[in-house]
């Protein structure tokens, strides 16, 4: 982000757009190019760089039943799924997923995706956790790959396609809040350019929120620091519920003391996790599927394994993730990039020795709900309604797919599956309206003076300093399993945060850098998204997924087959039935979720 300065927020800038997307990673991009290619005149907003955005960390695939590799069926993949999701994924959607994902890859592929091949030409495959031949007969290989750097490859072939169908790009302009009228139809969005400290008022026809996970609420987390929950943050303010917030995935290997992931397509090319004893001990605790268990049934693995003394490194909190077995040319050729990172972030080469991991946060299962056009819904209390104007793909969304637990490689599949549908129907949208509806009066007022508020302090505490107190407290009350005690005190200590969050101080003396002025922004939004999350896991009663909570160990789907919906006012919290229907074939029964 520029660097640049400015005293105070000035003009106030319009413009008119057939289509504001706020957020250039691969969801953003999708959605933009389908958009563009249409012919509508769409401008994409996106405080960093686009090919910045977290899409491009993205290591180990993307999941489609391509069957390249042995006999492979979109229903298998659909199944495997909705019991990833721990039966919380809404199997419309799923079915709507999976059906699509080989078309989608194929469509990459023709956009120019560098995909790894096998020897007979065709899009090389590696098996992924919780993908399974036959219903969950055993691992299948159905995550399509660049290397260990699929999300690279994904993010450029995108960004070069808006840049050849015209799409416009606002880069380092930082989305502020929703333009909402009286009718609760969305209009656009008010957004800072970094740079000058202007802000824009941009009036659109149709408006998408694709701003990825906000990971950053955590302390140890594999997410950029630019995933701050914008989008949920501006949602949140919007009057617009969050959904299945208490859902978090821990990703089991992140590198000790540094965050920073190694991909499970390690596990998935035959490397394992051993304790301190040097015992594969993933054999105790998914006997089939092993160390391609779920994530969150390996998270909580490791957890019990280093609980119950049997870790490894100085402080026996971690374990080790052997792959030297693999051999150099294997490493080398489908894992270079986590060569690197494992000896930059832990010291070591794993052609030679394991790498210390331990379980780090992830991925954001909950988000923005929408239907299967990515269009944004409310609730209330018995049917789902569509917000005018508005929507919303990507980590930030919650379509659902992912449930209660994502499978790895699902999330990259999401953001195009999803972003090309809704992309098709805002362009229908944007057709069918005439002259663009008024915007209210005032239409700033609200963001210009949330903004000022930062300005009016000279004294408090800094953004960094409450942030790290955010973040300490989610990491210590919201962890991989979660304590009755922890989660009561919690919901007290994130609100006490949450007050201290509004009385910062970003200035000193009479300069205000934009990028002070950012890193506040943001923590106002990670603030939303933390309420959300300590709020919903506390009220959640039962066991499911990412969700584990010792005093509730089982899975209760009398009670609690249902998601949540949190709206800011007030810190309410309502319940919405799972979609258990769904498009054209038989539901997939509840079962108990083994691997
Ligand atoms: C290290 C890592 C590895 C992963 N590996 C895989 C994998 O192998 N397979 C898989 O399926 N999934 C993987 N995931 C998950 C997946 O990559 C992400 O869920 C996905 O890329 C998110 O895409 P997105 O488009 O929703 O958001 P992002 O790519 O995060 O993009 C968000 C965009 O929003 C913009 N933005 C945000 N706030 C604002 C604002 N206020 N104003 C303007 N712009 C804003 C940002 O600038 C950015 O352009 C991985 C995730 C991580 C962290």
């Amino acid at each position: 982000m520029a660097d640049s300065q400015s005293t105070r927020v000035s003009t106030l800038q319009h413009h008119q757009v057939d289509a504001v997307i706020v957020g250039g990673g691969g969801a953003g991009l999708r959605a933009a190019l389908q958009l563009a290619e249409s012919g509508a005149d769409v401008a994409v907003l996106s405080k960093v760089f686009p090919t910045r955005s977290h899409t491009v960390a993205a290591q180990g695939g993307i999941a489609a039943a391509l069957g390249n590799v042995s006999d492979d069926n979109w229903l298998w993949h659909m199944y495997d799924t909705i019991k990833g999701s721990d039966y919380l994924g809404d199997q419309d959607a799923i079915e709507f997923m999976c059906r699509n994902a080989a078309k989608a890859i194929i469509e990459l592929e023709h956009f120019g995706m560098p995909f790894d091949r096998l020897e007979n030409g065709r899009i090389f495959q590696r098996p992924f956790g919780g993908m399974t031949r036959n219903f969950g007969e055993q691992p299948i290989s159905r995550t399509c790959a660049v290397a260990d750097r699929t999300g690279h490859a994904m993010l450029h072939t995108l960004y070069q396609r808006n840049v050849k169908a015209n799409t416009q790009f606002l880069i380092e302009w930082f989305a502020l809040d929703l333009i909402r009228d009286t009718d609760g139809d969305v209009l656009g969005v008010i957004a800072l350019e970094i740079e000058t400290g202007d802000i824009h008022v941009i009036h659109a026809k149709a408006t998408m929120l694709a701003t990825g996970g906000a990971g950053r609420i955590f302390q140890a987390s594999t997410n950029a620091y630019i995933n701050t929950g914008d989008g949920l943050g501006m949602a949140a303010r919007a009057g617009l519920p969050l959904q299945d917030m208490e859902f978090w995935q821990f990703h089991p290997t992140g590198v000790l003391n540094a965050g920073v992931l190694i991909t499970e397509g390690v596990r998935g090319e035959g490397g394992y996790l051993v304790n301190r004893d040097g015992e594969r001990f993933m054999e105790r605790y998914a006997p089939s599927a092993k160390d391609l268990a779920s994530r969150d049934v390996v998270s909580r693995a490791m957890a019990t394994e280093i609980k119950e003394g049997r870790g490894v490194g100085k402080h026996q909190d971690a374990v080790y993730l052997k792959l030297d077995h693999l051999g150099e040319e294997i490493i080398n050729k489908r894992l270079p990039g986590i060569r690197e990172i494992a000896k930059t972030f832990a010291g070591v080469d794993p052609t030679e020795a394991p790498i210390p991991v331990v379980p780090t946060v992830h991925y954001m299962m909950g988000g923005i709900p929408t239907n299967l056009d990515g269009q944004v819904v409310a609730y209330d209390g018995q049917r789902e309604q569509v917000v005018n104007g508005l929507y919303a793909v990507g980590e930030c969304a919650c379509v659902s797919v992912h449930g209660a637990n994502r499978l790895g490689s699902n999330s990259l599949l999401d953001l195009v599956v999803f972003g090309k549908a809704a992309g098709d129907k805002m362009a229908k949208d944007i057709a069918g309206q005439g002259a663009h509806k008024p915007l209210p009066a005032n239409v700033a007022d609200a963001t210009l003076s949330r903004v000022a508020r930062l300005e009016a302090s000279s004294e408090g505490e800094k953004a960094a300093e409450v942030g790290q107190r955010m973040r300490q407290t989610m990491q210590k009350h919201c962890g991989v399993f979660r304590f009755p005690e922890l989660l009561a005190s919690g919901v007290d200590a994130i609100q006490s945060v949450a007050e201290q969050s509004q009385a910062i101080r970003i200035s000193d003396k009479s300069k205000v850098f934009n990028t002070a002025r950012v890193e506040a922004l943001e923590l106002d939004n990670l603030m939303q998204v933390a309420q959300a999350t300590m709020r919903a896991a506390h009220a959640r009663q039962e066991s499911r997924g990412a969700h584990a909570r010792e005093d509730y160990p089982e899975r209760d789907d009398q009670q609690w087959l249902t998601h949540s919906l949190y709206s800011a006012a007030g810190h309410e919290l309502q319940y919405k039935p799972v979609r258990l229907q769904p498009l054209s074939v038989a539901p997939f029964e509840l079962k108990k979720r083994v691997y």
